[in-house]
């Protein structure tokens, strides 16, 4: 077998599970790699590249030489970035360049337009070990499973392939690669830049099995090859070689996130874990969960190893809009329920999620969260955001079909600069009355305000200053706060409290 030099570059995330996944494949199967980690996520202050960094990573690529060059895209956020590092390699022509992610498997001629050689579409584990070995020995790459590229103008997709249901199969990611660098303000330093974190993100499963309309998920599941599940779960023992081999190489580890999109609750799989990860792991963790997923026993087990925080999406107390229009299809009970059992099972914080001030959402629909999370079971956290609209989800065309915008406004919104999207996607314009509903229902979060805002439930308009007065106390609240949730997972790290 031909031994490659595949350089591969993650945008805007030192932790990118996806470009470890695929450097532990390439290692495994004797090629040589080199991470580029490109610049560090900032949701408050993006920043694109600049020319300097862009002349950093081209000594980077003139240095190691590589067969084949991989861009990791998994979201549309920073594509300005992502088009400025392809314009480089393309007029370079220093190697060809394959795309993969979550963005590049929905939208390959998106980067074969612009001068990609290849798309590699789903995991790509099997196809990029493949597709360099072709490349470095000069043998034919046409037939590789879920390669997509140009033949006379016209785009060839190869079938999806290549894929395991068991995932364990991919082996582990990289924790702590040897190869690696990290661009960001200009400068280039030398080393993983995941060695020295705080948190460590793992995923034990692959894929998720609800519909939600403003993500790609479900629209990424139906591109999966007949016999390849839609959820797929690695093995306990898998998942914890990764942990331990994670504490071994970044010493300041205080807490885990599992990133699943819900955690794994397969027979046997939870007590087993909490077993092994007692034994080796030990560490503080959060996870996520879905309001018809919640199960007391799992949470109560879990927490009795650790599980110090729950993240739940509930995104609207309006059933129409969480049915018609997210297509999500829990009940108002289900929710209820949900949180009676978080709080239940001991869990030390939870944080729901709710996405409102969007096109579709009504005042009265705002007022159903609102009442809603009044009869939630506290104390909890919420995160109120507003709706992202993401190329490839399906509520793009609903909002456009509903007239809300046009497909001109709609690419314009997600296909802007960072930095503008990161703005757009945040709320819309919204009425005073809007933000009344919405002011009250960030303070229902804070015991000391809750009284206070209730008093208020029957004419908002008539208490106007003094909802924004309080509103302002709970955003120093919640300053607070965090701070306070962040000391107790120190504290439990450290085995007080
Ligand atoms: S539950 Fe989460 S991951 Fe699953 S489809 Fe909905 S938003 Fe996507």
């Amino acid at each position: 077998m031909e031994k490659a030099r595949v350089l591969l570059v993650a945008f805007y995330n030192k932790k990118a599970l996806g470009v470890r996944y695929l450097e532990g494949a390439l290692l495994r199967a004797g090629h040589e790699v080199r991470v580029v980690y490109y610049k560090d996520f900032n949701s408050l202050h993006p920043s694109r590249t600049t020319q300097k960094e862009l002349d950093l990573l081209r000594g980077e690529v003139d240095t190691f030489r590589p067969h084949l060059v991989g861009l990791s895209v998994m979201s549309s956020m920073y594509l300005d970035t992502v088009n400025a590092v392809l314009d480089m390699l393309r007029q370079d022509a220093a190697a060809p360049v394959a795309c993969g992610g979550a963005f590049a498997t929905m939208f390959p001629d998106y980067f074969l337009d612009r001068g990609a050689q290849f798309v590699i579409r789903s995991d790509g584990e099997f196809s990029m070990c493949a597709l360099a070995e072709a490349l470095a020995g000069g043998t034919a790459w046409e037939g590789i499973p879920s390669l997509c590229w140009r033949r006379g103008g016209e785009t060839v997709m190869n079938d999806i392939g290549g894929l395991l249901n068991d995932i364990d199969g991919y082996g582990i990611p990289v924790v702590n690669s040897t190869n690696a660098c990290f661009i960001e303000n200009g400068t280039m330093t030398e080393g993983d830049p995941q060695r020295d974190t705080l948190s460590y993100e793992v995923i034990a499963s692959r894929g998720c099995p609800f519909t939600c309309s403003y993500c790609c998920c479900c629209n990424l599941r139906k591109l999966l090859p007949p016999g390849i599940h839609g959820v797929r779960t690695r093995s306990v023992q898998s998942v914890i070689d990764e942990l331990i081999e994670a504490k071994k190489q970044c010493r300041r580890i205080a807490f885990i996130h599992f990133y699943d999109e819900i955690f794994p609750n397969l027979p046997g799989w939870v007590d087993q874990f909490v077993v092994e990860y007692k034994k080796h792991i030990g560490l503080p963790f959060t996870i996520w969960t879905h309001p018809k997923m919640v199960d007391e026993e799992m949470l109560k087990k879990l927490v009795s190893v650790g599980l110090t925080e729950v993240i739940m999406g509930i995104q609207s107390g309006s059933e129409h809009i969480r049915r018609d229009v997210f297509h999500r299809y829990e009940t108002q009970e289900d929710i209820l329920r949900a949180t009676r059992i978080i709080r239940r099972s001991g869990v030390f914080w939870c944080s729901y999620d709710f996405m409102l001030q969007h096109p579709f959402e009504t005042i009265d629909d705002l007022k159903e969260s609102y009442w809603l999370a009044k009869k939630m079971t506290g104390p909890y956290e919420l995160q109120l955001h507003g709706l992202n609209f993401l190329p490839g989800t399906d509520i793009v065309p609903m909002a456009i079909e509903a007239g809300y915008f046009t497909r001109e406004e709609m690419d314009a919104v997600m296909y802007g600069p960072m930095e503008e999207q990161y703005g757009a996607y945040w709320r819309r314009e919204t009425s005073r009355e809007s933000e009344l509903w919405y002011r009250m229902l960030y303070c229902l979060q804070f015991k000391s305000l809750r009284r206070k805002i209730e008093r208020f439930e029957q004419d908002p308009a008539a208490h106007g200053g003094e909802i924004d007065r309080l509103y302002i106390r709970g955003q120093k609240l919640q300053r607070m706060r965090y701070l306070y949730k962040k000391s107790r997972v120190v504290l439990k790290r450290m085995g007080i409290g």
